[in-house]
């Protein structure tokens, strides 16, 4: 066993219970593109925020004629040996609590119970007018119905279900509104991030070390919480977790 497992296989054994957090790099091995390179640094544009997607419409038609493109293999993506792990460790007891960054829902494809998705998932959207919400691939019905020249295009996608696409004529998407009120529809998601870089999750961490709580990171490359943390172990975490578990 590597230094850096029986490190880890330390730490883990000093608490009976550990809160899961995970982020973008649980899912790369799915085909997902994780959104920061190893210097926490875009790797690409940014993901689209909430109040340019309110305010400006052609913000809001560039997101759905990419998203259109992006859906189909965004929601086809299944669990990797990162999501099983955790599963594993969750049946074990030893690990009953996760929070994601992910949208991608595939802790619960892994059958991985009670997630929290602090950022939402993508398969939901939400109508910002009356509040319901309502199923991503019904909406990619809609836009497919109304905008039957998106079929024609392919792209490669962002972990958000966004795909790369300069599109000439973004500006002619139809753009389906709610069914229940005509109101706006979005995706059900907060701010896209990985890393530890965006706050909200960093919070967490900020949190359990003040409360002198130990902190564990599995991470090929930087995370935000590298300074705080009691222990950093690099490698694929999908490789590192499936040897913490094949250990326990
Ligand atoms: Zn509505």
């Amino acid at each position: 066993m590597s230094p850096d497992l029986n490190e880890l296989n330390r730490w883990f054994d000093s608490s009976d219970q550990w809160l899961v957090l995970t982020g973008a790099g649980c899912s790369t091995a799915a085909g997902l593109g994780d959104y920061r390179d190893k210097n926490g640094q875009w790797k690409r544009s940014q993901p689209i925020h909430g109040q340019p997607f309110r305010n400006n419409p052609v913000v809001r038609q560039r997101y759905w004629a990419r998203s259109a493109i992006g859906w189909p293999p965004f929601s086809k993506a299944q669990p990797t040996k990162c999501h099983r792990a955790l599963r594993t460790l969750q049946v074990s007891g030893r690990a009953p609590h996760l929070i994601t960054q992910n949208v991608d829902q595939l802790h619960q494809k892994a059958t991985h119970q009670e997630v929290i998705d602090l950022h939402g998932a993508l398969a939901n959207v939400v109508c910002l007018q009356c509040g319901e919400l309502s199923k991503r691939d019904d909406m990619q019905h809609r836009l497919l119905a109304q905008n039957p020249w998106l079929t024609t295009l392919d792209a490669n996608f962002a972990p958000d279900g966004d795909a790369d696409l300069e599109l000439q004529s973004v500006q002619a998407l139809k753009v389906p509104s709610c069914l229940n009120c005509a109101g706006m529809l979005k995706p059900d998601l907060l701010v896209v991030g990985s890393s530890l870089m965006v706050y909200s999750s960093y919070r967490f961490c900020r949190h359990a070390k003040q409360s002198n709580k130990p902190i564990v990171i599995v991470n090929d490359g930087v995370t935000r919480a590298d300074d705080i943390a009691s222990a950093k172990i690099s490698g694929d975490c999908g490789e590192v977790l499936e040897a913490l578990v094949s250990s326990l």
